[in-house]
This record gives structure tokens, C-alpha cells and sequence, in this order.
């Protein structure tokens, strides 16, 4: 499914199958789940990098072709993130920061990525997907799971954490931070009594509109919603030295705030990306929670049903396409 220009829908294509360069697997799809930058890229959010684009960066798949790599065997199933390549040499990638290096390339947005039947990734950036995932579930793990993982660490030890914005990430930190012995305090749109009593399945304590106060003070937050107005207002229920976290990609304006609300040692920032070992230790730490992920599964024809789902907020948990129904559990 290629999208060809922003603001139009995905279009079927049948492209030549991609053919590895150096150090890359070429791998078949079995599912590739649906993510909100998919649609900030879809939306001409995100500025364009490369056109036409295959999306997707949740990818399930089974290496095919190995003759470019040799850390990788052919049958292995492995998971390919966001995060597909970065230079290994700036300051950033020799401190363990390679989520920000400057030449860093992302799967599906500078390379192709999963909407389709077969993809190429480079095998450092390869992840072991745990067997007791089947394809469908394990496919949320690889950014819903991963950047909601690194958003959950940027909180530090926060005991009672306000969750805003209840979709994919957030089905997933929940059951981690349960996990942890946290608190959560879910915070959905208005009136979304159906997000807010699946966050209460899902173990959190207190669930209400993003419009509501908390009902005690938080110790931190974080903000899967790309709604700029929700920053003053997450600041305002966190404790001083509280952390704000914005997980987002892409955010609407923040509104103008009083200093006050920031003050006493408040922290608002963002995360940006993931690295390799955020997958690496999340991976293992999926299987031990359990982390059950509830996902909705799309053939890959009607890719644009499943983006149309996401928008709509309507989705419960995670999207994903699955490709010649292999992916279905
Ligand atoms: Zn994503
Ligand atoms: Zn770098």
C-alpha cells in the first residue's frame, strides 16, 4: 500500500521486490502494526522525506534472504522499530543516544516500511521478537510498546502517574507500570466511557476526562495525546519536580502558561525515537509483565480503513494490517 501523495489515501500498488544492500535481511511480512505518526506522515504533519512511501514501522516478519548479512538466519522472525539506521560515529551514537542522531533513517518514513508483503531493514536494527507472541500481538510491542517503555523510564520513579491520551502506548505502559507497583490515573477525551473503563480492565486506579482534575496529585505524566492544550494542564496536576513526559512525534501548539506552573522543579520534555537497547530490554520485559496487547486487525488492502480507525480515536488498544492473513492468530 503506497502512499503516493500526502492528504490522499494509500494506494495498492505491486512494487518489484526490494532487494538488500549491504548488511540488510529482506524479509516477508506477516504483520506491521498501525501507528499515529503513520497518519502525521499520511497528513503532511511530519514534512515529507521521501515519496512514494511505503508506512509502517511495526513489523513482524520472516528473513527470507540473509546473502548481505550474517547475524541474521533465514526462518528467523524478527521485529523492525521506527528506529532503522544511524551513523554509529556522532556523539550521539558513541553515548547511547543514537534516538537522536541527526542522520539517523526511520522504517517507513526515509525507507519503506510495512504496509506491504516484503520489506528490506538493516539487521543491527533487527529485534528478537519473545515466541509466546503470536505475529498480531507482537506487533504493537515494536513502537506503541517501545516509545510508551522509554516515555514510562523518562519518569523516573513517579509512584502515581496520569496516563493522557488512552490509546495504543497507553494500553501498554498501564499494564507495565502496574507492573512496576505504580499508580495510574487515565485521562481520555470527554465523555469516552467505553477508553475509560477499558483503562480500568486494564488496572488503572482512576480514569476521567483529560478535562477533569486529578483526583490527587500526580508524580508524573505522560502525554500520548498530540494536543498541545493538554501540557499546562498535565503540568498543573503533577507534584513539584514532577515530570511531564510528551511522547508524541507531533504535538499541536502549546498554549501561553503562567511560569508559576512550571515552577518548583517541574520538568516538561519530550522523547524522541528509541534506541536499540529500549527494545532490546522492553522485549524481555513484555513476556514478564505479561504485556497483553488488544489489537485490531486489518487485511492489508484495507490499510486505509484501519488509518481511518486510529483517527477516529474509536480504536480499543492497537491496529495492525496483517499480510496473506498470515499474521491473524
Ligand atoms: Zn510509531
Ligand atoms: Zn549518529
Amino acid at each position: 500500500m503506497v502512499l503516493e501523495r500526502p492528504g490522499e489515501p494509500l494506494r495498492a500498488a505491486e512494487l518489484p521486490e526490494p532487494a538488500p544492500g549491504p548488511g540488510q535481511a529482506l524479509l516477508r511480512v506477516r504483520a506491521c502494526g498501525v501507528c499515529r505518526t503513520d497518519l502525521h506522515i499520511l497528513d503532511g504533519d511530519l514534512p515529507g522525506r521521501k515519496l512514494p512511501l511505503v508506512l509502517g514501522h511495526q513489523i513482524v516478519g520472516v528473513v527470507e534472504d540473509t546473502a548481505e548479512v550474517d547475524s541474521l538466519t533465514v526462518g528467523d522472525r524478527v521485529g523492525v522499530p521506527w528506529l532503522g539506521w544511524t551513523c554509529g560515529e556522532c556523539r550521539y551514537c558513541t553515548n547511547g543516544r543514537e534516538n537522536l542522531c541527526r542522520e539517523a533513517r526511520f522504517t517507513g518514513y526515509d525507507m519503506d516500511g510495512g504496509y506491504a508483503e516484503h520489506v528490506v531493514a538493516d539487521a543491527r536494527y533487527c529485534l528478537p521478537i519473545p515466541e509466546v507472541y503470536p505475529d498480531l500481538q507482537a506487533a504493537p510491542l515494536l513502537c506503541a510498546g517501545l516509545i510508551g517503555f522509554r516515555c514510562l523510564r523518562m519518569t523516573g520513579d513517579a509512584e502515581r502517574l496520569g496516563i493522557y491520551g488512552f490509546g495504543g502506548a497507553a494500553h501498554i505502559v498501564t499494564q507495565v507500570a502496574r507492573h512496576q507497583g505504580r499508580r495510574v490515573f487515565a485521562f481520555t477525551r470527554p465523555g469516552d466511557d467505553e477508553t475509560q473503563g477499558f483503562a480500568k480492565e486494564l488496572g488503572a486506579e482512576w480514569a476521567g476526562a483529560s478535562t477533569d482534575e486529578a483526583p490527587e496529585e500526580l508524580d508524573a505524566a505522560i502525554l500520548f495525546a498530540p494536543a498541545g492544550e493538554l501540557v499546562p494542564i498535565a503540568l498543573k496536576a503533577v507534584a513539584p519536580g514532577g515530570t511531564v513526559v510528551c511522547g508524541e512525534i507531533h504535538m499541536s501548539d502549546i498554549p501561553r502558561f503562567p511560569y508559576e506552573i512550571l515552577w518548583r522543579e517541574h520538568i516538561l520534555r519530550s522523547v524522541a525515537n528509541l534506541t536499540r537497547q529500549d527494545g532490546i530490554d522492553f522485549l524481555r520485559l513484555a513476556p514478564e509483565v505479561p504485556v497483553k496487547t488488544e489489537v485490531a486487525a486489518f487485511p492489508l488492502e484495507r490499510a486505509n480503513e484501519a488509518l481511518a480507525l486510529l483517527k477516529s480515536g474509536k480504536a480499543r488498544g492497537t491496529i495492525a494490517l496483517t499480510i496473506d492473513g498470515k499474521g491473524e492468530s
